[in-house]
Formats: C-alpha cells, sequence, structure tokens
C-alpha cells in the first residue's frame, strides 16, 4: 500500500551543487530547471518509509490504486524536512540567556544547564520539548552534541531511533575546564566506544566523535581521539573552530606549538572529510585552503553567530571555493529551532559583508547541500524516487502577512524568498520522518 501526498512540490534534484545553483534565474513562472523541480500541482508518493514516485499529479494519479491513500495538501507546499548541521541538545533550558559573548556564556549560563543531564530523567523531558520543537520548525535531521554522560546521551539517540530519524550525533568529550562537566580522557573514550558501538548505523543513526573544541580538551584526549578516528575511520567528527576571537587566542596560548586554531585539529587528525566544524568565521586564507582541500564540512550558524556577537559568515569565499558547507542553528546559543529563520539571518549577514547570498543558496544549505556535504545525500535532501521519505509540508496562508505578501509575487525565488523571510513555525502544517507524521499542527504533539 502506498500513501500519495497531493500538492504543490518544490525540491532541489541531485545535479544541483553550490556552484551549479548560482545566478540560476527561473526564465518563466516556476519551471523546472532540471537542477530543482517545482510543480503546482504534484505529487509524492511513498512506500514503506521510501519515495516511490514524484510528478504532477494529472500523470501519477493514474498509479492510484482503490487500496493506496490520498493525502491532500492542496495549495501548500512539499518539499524536503530542513536538516540543523550543528546544534546543541543539552541547551534548550538555556536558550535566550542574555547579555553575553561565547566563553562567559558558556561559563555563566550553558555549563550549569548542562550539569542536568546527569540525570536521564530532567535529560528525557528536555529532549522531549526539544524534539517536539524541531518537527514543529520543520526539522527532520540533526547533527547534535549530547550530554558528556552515558546516560544522558543514550537517552537522546534511543529516541530518535524511536522516530526513525536520520541523526549525526554524539557525547560532548569534556576533559578541561568546567569541574563539573569534565571527565578524564579515559572515561571520555569509554563512553565515546560504548555508544559508537551500540548506535553507529543502527537504523538511521551516525555516531560522531564530539570533542567540544580545542579549549575543552587536554592533548592527552586529542591523542585518544586521534586513536579513535584511526580505529574507527567511518565515524563522524564534530566540533567548534574559529568562533570567537578571544576563543581564538586562549587556543594558541593553550597549544603555543599550533600556527594556527585548526592546526591544533590537524596534528590529531581531526580534519577529514567526515568532520563538522561549527562556525569558522575567523580563517584565516591558509584555514580557509586546508578546510576545503580536505573536504572538510563548515557549518555555519548565523542567528548563533549574531545573538552572540562572534561575527559575520564570510558567504562569498565559501562560494568562491566551493567550501562543504551546511547550515545549522547552533541551537541554544542560536536562540530559535526555525531553519526559515537561520535562512533571513545568513541573508543579513550577507548583506552586512555587502554580498548577496542568494535564495536558492540558502535553500540548498539548508536541505540537499547539506546532505551533501554531510555523504547522506543518497539518502535526505530531496524528495526523488528511492530516497527516504523526510519531508515538510509548508502553509503560507497560517501566515496572515506572508500570505498577503505572496499575493503579489509572481515567481519562484521571490515566492521562496519572502517564505525564508517571514516564516517560522506558524506554516509548518505537517512533518514527516521516514513516511511517518510526527508532527500536524491541529494536532496535539505526537508522542513515540
Ligand atoms: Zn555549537
Amino acid at each position: 500500500m502506498k500513501t500519495f501526498y497531493r500538492g504543490k512540490i518544490f525540491t532541489f534534484n541531485h545535479t544541483a551543487t553550490l556552484a551549479n545553483i548560482q545566478g540560476v534565474i527561473p526564465d518563466s513562472l516556476f519551471v523546472d530547471e532540471g537542477k530543482f523541480t517545482f510543480l503546482r500541482d504534484g505529487v509524492i508518493a511513498v512506500e514503506n518509509g521510501i519515495i516511490t514516485a514524484v510528478g504532477d499529479y494529472s500523470i501519477i494519479k493514474k498509479q492510484i490504486q482503490a487500496e493506496d491513500n490520498l493525502v491532500d495538501y492542496s495549495n501548500k507546499l512539499i518539499t524536503p524536512g530542513f536538516i540543523d548541521a550543528h546544534m546543541h541538545a543539552t541547551q534548550t533550558s538555556a536558550v535566550s540567556a542574555y547579555g553575553e559573548k561565547l566563553l562567559t556564556w558558556l561559563n555563566n549560563y550553558v555549563f550549569p544547564s548542562e550539569v542536568a543531564f546527569k540525570s536521564d530523567i530532567s535529560a528525557r523531558r528536555e529532549y522531549e520539548i526539544l524534539l517536539n520543537q524541531l518537527f514543529k520548525n520543520g526539522t527532520t535531521s540533526i547533527c547534535a552534541y549530547l550530554p558528556s554522560s552515558y546516560d544522558g546521551a543514550d537517552v537522546l539517540f534511543e529516541i530518535t531511533h524511536k522516530y526513525n530519524m536520520r541523526v549525526i550525533m554524539g557525547n560532548t568529550i569534556m576533559t578541561d575546564g568546567n569541574d563539573e562537566l569534565i571527565t578524564s580522557p579515559a572515561t571520555s573514550m569509554k563512553i565515546s566506544e560504548k555508544l559508537y558501538q551500540k548506535w553507529h548505523n543502527t537504523g538511521r543513526i551516525a555516531y560522531a566523535l564530539t570533542p567540544r573544541f580545542a579549549l575543552s580538551c587536554t592533548e592527552e584526549t586529542l591523542q585518544l581521539c586521534q586513536d579513535f578516528v584511526h580505529a574507527h575511520p567511518d565515524v563522524y567528527i564534530q566540533s567548534h573552530l574559529c568562533e570567537n576571537k578571544n576563543e581564538i587566542e586562549d587556543t594558541l596560548a593553550k597549544f603555543p606549538w599550533a600556527e594556527d586554531y585548526l592546526a591544533v585539529y590537524e596534528k590529531y587528525d581531526l580534519v577529514n572529510d567526515k568532520s563538522i566544524y561549527g562556525h569558522c568565521i575567523h580563517l584565516s586564507d591558509s584555514e580557509w585552503s586546508r578546510m576545503v582541500d580536505k573536504g572538510a564540512i563548515l557549518a555555519n550558524c548565523p542567528t548563533s553567530n549574531n545573538y552572540l556577537g562572534s561575527g559575520l559568515f564570510r558567504y562569498d569565499i565559501a562560494i568562491e571555493k566551493d567550501a562543504k558547507f551546511a547550515l545549522a542553528t547552533d541551537w541554544a546559543a542560536g536562540n530559535t529551532l526555525s531553519m526559515f529563520r537561520v535562512m533571513d539571518d545568513a541573508y543579513k549577514v550577507g548583506m552586512l559583508n555587502s554580498f548577496k547570498l542568494e535564495t536558492l543558496t540558502r535553500w540548498y544549505s539548508a536541505t540537499l547541500g547539506s546532505a551533501k556535504a554531510l555523504q547522506l545525500d543518497q539518502y535526505i535532501g530531496s524528495l526523488e524516487v528511492g530516497k527516504e521519505a523526510d519531508f515538510i509540508v509548508i502553509d503560507t496562508a497560517a501566515n496572515e502577512l506572508l500570505n498577503y505578501r505572496l499575493e503579489n509575487s509572481h515567481d519562484l525565488l521571490d515566492y521562496l524568498f519572502s517564505i525564508s523571510s517571514l516564516g517560522d513555525d506558524r506554516i509548518i502544517d505537517a512533518t514527516y520522518v521516514y513516511g511517518n507524521k510526527v508532527y500536524d499542527i491541529n494536532l496535539p504533539c505526537i508522542q513515540k
């Protein structure tokens, strides 16, 4: 039995790349450019969590059998679920803390809030709130930093596995700094090994070795991380890089042998094509080149960077160098889980650098571009036959102002730009993970 979802369809296609979508302007109203598809009356078919057909309703409707379901989202937009490539699952209770930059914000608000995750009861409660908010905002995949404790981390693996979400996650490794959060290097690696063995490639889950940042790690820890990566070459790595100028100064003081911040991670073989580095705002020319040469992923978090006053990411350089970059919230330094708000802030950051970050580029970097950077594009990021059915339904009429604005919208780029500029959780009508509805604006939270 299949389920057919009828509505407007917008998706990038697998041929799209960061480079080849630059400057693309549809030459007539809502056309299929090959790199993406827009259908005014389209349909996707889903069977056992996999997309089996995408096309015009007038053509695909002939495939609908008596036993199949047809879900009518006419006049609503069906589009891939968003991927959030960098977020902290431990910081929900610290969101919207006032008035600090990175290092004091961590010490004053975030580290105290993360201590609560030693109890799996408080962790479970916060995760339920977080997952509901993610689905309500149309996010279906996350790259997440989990608690440093085994129990606190294991709970979110368990919950996301129940939802059958495609996630990349790992316990945050801290062996230097806040006394209540740090563990010994050996204990950190034991927790990492146990979680890797239990969860990596279980269902749709991938494990990420997650040293928080160089300042929270001793050299012994970084050496053990290198050993871990050598033992498990398929593992993802996540950490932070060049977010804040004081952070860079402190890092170079802590590791005086390093020529720059990136060199600390490079020494321990932590920079490769499965490493996801949050922020990357203040990269030197050399660091930009080395990140691109190694195929490392730059997780760009403009709402967070604006909130903490960290600086302006250089989209112009990222595009010129064809870097692998993905948009992300950096929840909860980013004070929103909405990828619309992230796209909006990315546009504003570009403007503050006198650079017009194109509409398609921003949507791409929250969906297929992110999936390609993360090497997950065979599974997610677009609505194409054979891919996993992670998708959302957008109802622009649910936002009166957006609805009014779109009365005067006459081309695809303006339509998408308006949605990303004015949209938020109010316009997410439904969210589907692997073909299962996990959020419906008209129903109470769907609990697993
Ligand atoms: Zn972060």
